[in-house]
C-alpha cells in the first residue's frame, strides 16, 4: 500500500468542550472544525499542525465505541491514522497480508474521507485507520 502522510491522531476525550480549551488555551492550536458523525456515535473536533490533524472524539452514546474505550482505558489516544493513495487496494492488500479488518470496504468517516480500520490484535496493539481524501487527488 502506499503510504503519504500521518492525516490524523484520534483522541477519546470525555469532555469535547473542555479538551477543545485545552488545545486552544493551553497549546495555541486553533479548533477549524467541530462535527457530529452519526454512524460512528461520535462528536469530533479538529485541530491542525502541519499536514496533521489532531481528532478528538466524544462518545454521544456510551455503548458506542469511543464510550467502550474510554470505560475500558481512559482518556487517550485511540487511533492513528494514515493517508493512503488507494484506501480499496490497500484494503485488499491487507487482507491478503492476513490483517483482520475492521472495514471491508471503505466508509465515510468525518470531513468527507473515505476511511476504514485495521484490527489491533493484527497492528501490535495500535487502531489503524486508513483514509483517502479524493477532493485533494
Ligand atoms: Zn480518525
Amino acid at each position: 500500500m502506499e503510504l503519504t502522510h500521518i492525516e490524523h491522531i484520534g483522541i477519546a476525550v470525555k469532555d469535547l468542550d473542555s479538551a477543545i480549551k485545552f488545545y486552544e488555551d493551553v497549546l495555541g492550536l486553533k479548533c477549524y472544525s467541530v462535527e457530529e458523525v452519526k454512524d460512528q456515535k461520535v462528536k469530533t473536533a479538529f485541530f491542525k499542525i502541519g499536514q496533521t490533524k489532531i481528532e478528538l472524539l466524544e462518545s454521544t452514546e456510551p455503548d458506542c465505541p469511543i464510550g467502550k474505550f474510554i470505560e475500558k482505558k481512559g482518556e487517550g489516544i485511540h487511533h492513528l491514522a494514515f493517508h493512503v493513495n488507494g484506501l480499496q487496494s490497500a484494503l485488499n492488500d491487507a487482507q491478503n497480508k492476513e490483517i483482520q479488518l475492521i472495514d471491508k470496504n471503505p466508509r465515510k468517516g468525518a470531513e468527507g474521507l473515505d476511511i476504514a480500520f485495521l484490527h489491533p490484535k493484527s497492528t501490535n496493539g495500535v487502531l489503524i485507520e486508513l483514509c483517502e481524501d479524493k477532493n485533494k487527488i
